[in-house]
């Protein structure tokens, strides 16, 4: 039981109240394959350029990912480069360079195409849905976007989303599309968009869980020591999604387990709550599935009452 997850893989620059790195591996589409990679066979579909290096290469291999679907063509990798508020709860984009990811046409091969998971991070919403035509069999594909796609790609978003089951975003973005600012009702709004299930990352608030039956809601793991919040949506995503493709999870909304969906939450949680740990990457370079669940261990006495 494999997922597919198609995103950018980057080079990140980053500067936090913590300290600045200029050039570390990065991408919406690493973030979640990493996280993902703790739970389940993960295949990625990216592109890099002449620039990438081998050991950023190797570090995916290690954890087991397919990189049969990452192209890498002449030119330089995604460049992007963020600042961050002295609480890390906000953040400027300071350069988005996408360099050979403008000409990306992501094309997957062949033994990708039957798997059952699909997970579209945050690409354009015409590229994602390259993607999901390409996809044969699929019981359970959700994704991701941002503010730049709901503002300024509406209508090609709204086709986009239609028929995904799940949909991640965080609550900005849900107010965004949705037009309301209540949380609860641009759920709402956003469950009659085609999505559904709707996760609303809320940062280091929590996350909230929508379907049309129930709706569920966990606080954020408060970290010790907070270091690089970059990828930690996307890992959210990854053990999320990694968590429902390794229980064999089916459909979306009344056909997938209440319970299910209410543990995937807190996998996912626990999985942005290790990235932030550590600058980029860094976390999963030494993170087991044994601190992941004792984790989760602790995330269930924290909340229990
Ligand atoms: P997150 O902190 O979970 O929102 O994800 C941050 C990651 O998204 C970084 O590693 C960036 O390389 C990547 N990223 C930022 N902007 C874009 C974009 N416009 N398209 C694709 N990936 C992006």
């Amino acid at each position: 039981m494999s997922l597919v997850v198609v995103g950018s893989v980057a080079y990140d620059g980053v500067q936090t109240p913590r300290g600045r790195v200029e050039r570390m591996l990065g991408g919406a589409c690493t973030y979640i394959a990493l996280s993902a990679s703790y739970f389940t066979q993960v295949r990625i579909v990216a592109v890099v350029g002449e620039d990438f290096g081998e050991e950023d290469e190797a570090l995916l291999a290690d954890r087991g990912i397919d990189l049969a679907g990452l192209a890498r063509v002449p030119g330089k990798t995604f460049y992007w480069s963020g600042v961050y508020s002295e609480d890390m709860n906000d953040r400027t984009t300071l350069r988005t360079d996408l360099n050979v990811f403008a000409e990306f046409r992501p094309e997957l091969p062949p033994h990708y195409r039957q798997e059952p998971y699909l997970l579209l991070g945050n690409i354009q919403p015409s590229l994602q849905r390259q993607v999901r035509r390409q996809m044969d069999g699929v019981r359970l594909a959700g994704g991701d976007t941002m503010n730049y796609w709901i503002e300024g790609h509406r209508q090609e978003l709204l086709e986009t989303i239609r028929d995904w089951d799940c949909l991640l975003i965080n609550d900005s973005e849900a107010r965004l599309l949705s037009g309301e600012k209540l949380l609860r009702r641009a759920a709402e709004v956003i469950l009659e968009m085609g999505p559904r299930v709707l996760v609303i990352k809320r940062g280091e608030y929590g996350a909230a869980l929508f379907t049309k039956e129930f709706h569920f809601a966990i606080p954020g793991y408060l970290l010790p020591d907070l270091c690089d919040p970059t990828g930690a949506g996307d890992s959210f995503a990854g053990g999320f999604f990694g968590y429902l493709a390794e229980q064999g999870a089916e459909g979306g909304g009344a056909e997938t387990d209440p319970a299910l969906l209410r543990r995937a939450v807190v996998y996912g949680s626990v999985m942005g709550s290790f990235c932030c740990e550590r600058f980029g990457v860094d976390r999963f370079r030494t993170l087991t599935r044994a601190e992941i669940d004792a984790r989760y261990r602790e995330f269930k006495a924290l909340t229990g009452f």
